[in-house]
């Protein structure tokens, strides 16, 4: 169930990680947005980069809040680039269940890439 106030929602996994009710090993986090690292990694270092507010599609954001998301990923993107050493990250959003989305509640995956590492979608 959605809560109005805070778009939090009881059933969600990802509310849960945000609310600190499942454990999660965050790398980042700001007011509007929680990272943490994919529990079944596409390669080392794969994160996921959710709003905190529950919002299941990426066009369900309000356009404020859309910026404050891309603004996490633009700190995320290259801070995992440095911390694997790696030339490149696939970030990609599964927007949708026929496009793959099995959470429901948006999240952008970072997967960090180097040349011929197999894990190209
Ligand atoms: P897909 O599983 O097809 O990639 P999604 O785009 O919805 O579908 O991605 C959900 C992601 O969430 C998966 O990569 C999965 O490994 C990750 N995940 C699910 N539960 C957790 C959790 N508790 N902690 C970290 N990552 C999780």
């Amino acid at each position: 169930m959605a809560d109005a106030e805070t778009h939090m929602s009881d059933d969600c996994i990802f509310c849960r990680i945000v609310d600190g009710e499942i454990p999660s090993r965050t790398v980042y986090e700001d007011d509007a947005a929680l990272a943490f690292l994919d529990a079944n990694p596409l390669t080392m270092g794969h994160t996921l980069v959710v709003p905190k507010d529950h919002y299941e599609r990426l066009d369900d954001i309000p356009a404020a809040e859309a910026t404050d998301f891309y603004g996490a990923l633009h700190e995320v993107v290259p801070a995992v680039e440095d911390a694997l050493d790696v030339p490149a990250t696939t970030v990609a959003v599964n927007n949708g269940e026929a496009a793959g989305q099995e959470v429901p509640h948006v999240h952008a995956h970072v997967v960090p890439r180097s040349a011929d590492d197999g894990a190209g979608p």
